[in-house]
């Protein structure tokens, strides 16, 4: 039974000493080998006890679940006196330092994190989703650790943009990395202070080494960007400029099109229309309706003014030439 734990749950360098049903959850006792005991959590130097954590209370790390169950792992860990480190709770081989998960249980859920959305990996793991952001940000650290070497490494020509989620009820900032495509920070929140918050994160040489930046066309960006990244050339960002050239267009749109309605309306006939000559201002019903339809053409032609040609459909093109037609 405990060997089968053992390989089930895959852990290593510890001990199983016993198991229970609690509550609809496997609650699975271990504890480290002998030599694993009493390390400090940082540097895994090994120390002298200093007393038991939590009065000696058994501590619960979650792990992978065991079929349908949820799995437990419970031990009691004790403080340690590292000479670097001062007095910290020892650590343990099955889980990260300051973690409540086992180190298989965090790599699967920064896994799940990085192709789902946070409420559906908390769904499937059974994890509260504030508890993901740890999660990934444990996984994260050992893998760039392991690597040896800063995400900001090497980073050249990045991007920053200022976007919302939650239906546009929180911002947040984000910095890509245009050269390996990639997301390399992220923060809640806009502005000054936030954007600083990255550049604080860079060592100096790291900032020196930016040559390019993107950004939208915000003043205050470029005038810290010039500030904190000296040898960087602030270049705006086509996405951005694209966004206003719509913005743009489409006023004009919404103005014809109100133009053209109007002008509709004035020449249709009243509805207790007399009979005989038209009065001032009405016309023809054939060239009323002619009108009509040109407003409704300029309505229906947002996405034939925006396409590129090679996308637009059959109707869109003939919409197009039709305006181009009446532009004269
Ligand atoms: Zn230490």
């Amino acid at each position: 039974m405990k060997s089968l734990l053992l390989l089930a749950l895959g852990l290593a360098r510890t001990v199983v000493l016993g198991a229970r049903i609690e509550a609809e959850r496997i609650v699975v006792s271990v504890r480290p080998y002998k030599r694993e005991q009493r390390r400090c959590p940082v540097c895994g130097r090994a120390c002298d006890f200093y007393d038991m954590a939590n009065r000696g209370a058994p501590r619960l790390w979650r792990a992978m679940d065991l079929a349908r169950s949820a799995c437990y792992l419970e031990y009691a860990p004790c403080r340690v006196r590292c000479p670097e480190h001062g007095v910290r709770t020892e650590a343990v081989p099955w889980a990260r330092h300051g973690a409540r998960f086992t180190r298989d249980f965090e790599d699967w859920v920064a896994w799940l994190a990085v192709r789902c959305t946070a409420s559906a990996v908390s769904e499937l793991a059974r994890v509260e989703w504030h508890s993901v952001g740890g999660v990934c940000r444990r996984v994260y650290a050992e893998l760039e650790a392991a690597r040896g070497a800063s995400r900001f490494d090497g980073v050249r020509r990045i991007g920053i943009d200022e976007t919302s989620y939650k239906k546009g009820h929180k911002y947040v900032t984000v910095v890509v990395d245009h050269d390996r495509g990639c997301l390399i920070w992220a923060h809640e929140g806009t502005g000054k202070d936030v954007l600083n918050l990255f550049l604080d994160e860079l060592t100096r040489e790291q900032r020196r080494a930016i040559e390019v930046v993107t950004a939208d066309g915000a003043r205050w960006i470029r005038q810290l960007v010039k500030r904190r990244c000296p040898n960087a050339r602030w270049v705006m960002d086509p996405f951005h400029v694209v966004q206003w050239m719509n913005d743009a267009l489409d006023a004009v749109r919404c103005e014809e099109w109100n133009a053209a309605r109007a002008a509709a309306r004035a020449a249709r006939p009243r509805p207790e229309g007399k009979r005989g000559r038209p009065a001032k201002g009405e016309l023809p019903p054939e060239e009323v309706r002619a009108l009509e339809e040109e407003a409704a053409s300029i309505k229906g032609s947002r996405y034939a003014l925006v396409k590129n040609p090679e996308d637009l459909t059959d109707g869109q093109r003939a919409r197009l030439e039709a305006l181009k037609k009446r532009a004269g």
